[in-house]
This record gives structure tokens, sequence and C-alpha cells, in this order.
């Protein structure tokens, strides 16, 4: 099965007991059963609900892994998976990543003594000189975020021992345009809510992985620790997903050409979009991306936040918001709000200035979107 049809048909059929084309959202807690023991494969709905379950399935196929398992959250998922490690692990993580990841690495498992190393996976270099016997996660963006750096996914993957975990948050990607577990990964994850749900309107999360073992201790903590999404959630990313793949090439090329435009702006310090044949890192994206994404970043020759702020209140079809991957066009300032966690002096070191400005470009008309991007930022 090619992509376009995964996301229509894979690990779904219709109802077997109506024939109801959209699988059906199981809004129940509970299931009879017959005597003690004796079910049809479904006990408590923290355990095993029929929605997660083809969503699941869907995940798995998409991302070219054998085991899908939904969490409430993306973080919540991330959680999931720091929990496969044990006091005195060591962790090492871009230092380019979501505000949140970072929160969750820094201030909750630190705290039970796992260690986090933060560098610049762009340079593959890096992660020598970081690890060690205790080294059990490698933890990629790619592209990161905000400052959209491309990390070489296979090259870090052959890096590793096997004792370390290769772990990919493909948020920013989406399966459509890479496929981490191909490239050497042994983890992919998704905040669902950006790409994958594609409408705003639900939160999610989900991990996708390729070894059996692997599955059975993240299904375990999935039901221990219960940080488990509805029925209704499961239902809409399902939905969501079947149109992925247009939502998703729509919004590279209103990206390509939204990127093209602002570096004609003398007023723009950079623009950062990894479709740049001489950004840094295009050619490992050309290699392991179908295309470039959705998502920009751009900086102001007057470096302050009050410069930036003229730009962020005067747009009208890019609404101010946190969050990405929607079908409208989103602007954000990671400094104030998305990464407003990460301390000043961390964030200094990626390139995160007082004044850059993530765009996550939706799928409306580009020239509707250009006029407004222009006029926000000639005023
Ligand atoms: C949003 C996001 C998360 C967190 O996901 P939630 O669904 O908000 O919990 C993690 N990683 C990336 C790259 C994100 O954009």
């Amino acid at each position: 099965m090619k992509f376009e049809t995964k996301v229509i048909h894979a690990g779904i059929q219709p109802d077997p007991s109506t024939g109801a084309i959209m699988t059906p959202i199981f809004q129940t807690s509970t299931y009879v059963q017959e005597k003690p023991g004796v079910h049809k494969g479904f006990e408590y709905a923290r355990t095993q609900n029929p929605t997660r379950s083809v969503l699941e399935a869907n995940l798995a196929a998409l991302e070219n892994g054998s085991h899908g398992i939904c969490f409430s959250s993306g973080l919540a998922a991330l959680d999931a998976v720091l929990k496969l490690l044990e006091p005195g692990d060591e962790v090492i993580s871009s230092n380019d990543l979501y505000g949140g990841s970072y929160r969750l690495m820094v201030r909750l498992f630190e705290r039970y003594g796992i260690k986090m190393h933060f560098t610049d996976l762009s340079e593959t270099e890096n992660v020598k000189s970081l690890i060690n016997e205790n080294t059990r996660l490698l933890w990629i963006e790619t592209p990161t975020n905000p400052m959209l750096n491309i990390v070489d996914i296979k090259a870090l993957a052959e890096q590793v021992n096997e004792k370390v975990l290769v772990c990919v948050d493909n948020t920013f990607a989406s399966p459509y345009l890479q496929t981490p577990l191909d490239l050497g990964a042994d983890i992919v994850l998704h905040s669902a809510t950006k790409y994958l749900g594609g409408h705003s309107d639900v939160v999610h999360g989900c991990v996708i992985v390729k070894n059996d073992a692997l599955a059975d201790q993240l299904r375990f903590i999935q039901n221990a620790a219960g940080a488990v999404p509805g029925p209704q959630d499961c239902f809409l990313i399902l939905r969501g997903i079947k149109t992925l793949h247009i939502r998703m090439d729509r919004a590279c090329d209103n990206a390509e050409y939204l990127a093209e435009k602002l570096l004609s702006f003398d007023k723009i310090n950079k623009v950062y979009y990894p479709g740049f044949a001489d950004h840094k890192g295009h050619d490992i994206a050309a290699k392991q991306m179908k295309r470039f994404g959705g998502m920009i970043s751009f900086d102001l020759v007057e470096n302050t936040m009050e410069n930036a702020e003229k730009i962020l209140s005067n747009t009208h079809y890019f609404s101010l918001a946190e969050s990405l991957g929607g079908v409208e066009s989103l602007i954000g300032h990671p400094a104030s709000m998305t990464h407003a966690s990460i301390p000043y002096e961390e964030r200094q070191k990626t390139g995160l200035t007082d004044s850059l400005i993530r765009l996550s470009v939706g799928i409306e008309n580009k020239e509707d979107l250009w006029n407004d991007l222009r006029s926000a930022i000639e005023r």
C-alpha cells in the first residue's frame, strides 16, 4: 500500500456489526464478560478501546512500524518514553527542542535521577563527547523547533550502540515527509495535536515502534500510568489523518512560496527554511525528507521584542497562537510563548533571538497569506 492509500485504509475496516464505513466511537469504560476472563479481547477501556486500536494500527502502518501506542498528549507520550529509563541513566537530546519536552526532561525527570545532556545534534560529532556507558536514550527532533535545523537521523543511529534507544520526535515532518524507523530509529513520537490531527481541535500523542519487546514495555506503561486518549479524540485523529498527504503538500507549497518572498525584505535578518539550497542541513533534508515542511522561522535586523510584536499583532490570516500543523496559518513568538520555559542563556546558544518569529503555514491561498504578512511587516 502506498502512503496515500494507507491514510485511508491501513488498519481500518468498515464496522463488522453495522457496516458503518467510519470507525465508531466506542464511548464505553468497560466491556461485559461472559464468564470471568471470557471476553472479546476488551476488558477495561484504559487497557483497550476499539477506536484507539484502529488508530494505533493505522499509525503503525504510516510510520512503517509494527506497533502504535496512543497517549492523551504528545507530552504524555514523551513521559512514557522517559519511563523506560532507570535512575542513573543518561539522555542526550537536541538543544533546540520543543519547550515542553525540555521542561518535562529537566524539571521532572532529572528529579528522578535521570541525567540530561543537551547539544546541537545537527553536528553529528557532538554526540561522541557526551556518550558513555550510562547513555540510554538519544532524543532527536528534526526539523528542530523553532530553528529548523536538520539532524541526520541515519548518521546518528549508526553512531550509537544498541544499548541506546534512538527516539525521533517526528511532529514537524509527519510520516508523510519522513519515516525515522526506516533510518534506524527505535521509536517515533508524535504530538498528534499538530499535523496528524491537522484541524486544531484535539490534543493527542503517540509512539510507534518496530520491536515487539519495546512495544510490550510501552504498552505496560500506557496501561500502568494511564495517560490514555478518549475514543472521540482517537476518532478525530483518524479523521484528520485521511487528508494528511493533501494538507501537507499544500502547506509545503505555501511555505516554499512564503520563505522565498520573505528573503526580499531589508527588515528581515535571517529566514530559516530547510528548503533553501544554502540552508546548512538542506542536503540531509533532501535525503531524509520527501519535502521541506510547512514551518518557517525568521528574525529581524532590529532585533527586539517590540519590533517582533508589531508584526505579531498585525496579521489577520496568521493567527497569533501556540501550536502548529493545522489547516489555518499561525504566527508565534517562541521566546515568549512555546519556548519561554527554556532559560535565556540556553535559547541564545541556539539562535532563538528576541525577535524570532515562527510561522506554521496553513493551506489557505498563498497570495492572501503573503499579502497578510507583507502588510504586517511593512507597517
Ligand atoms: C506540541 C509538541 C509537543 C507536545 O505535544 P502536546 O500534544 O502539546 O503534548 C512535542 N513535540 C513537538 C515538536 C511539538 O510541537
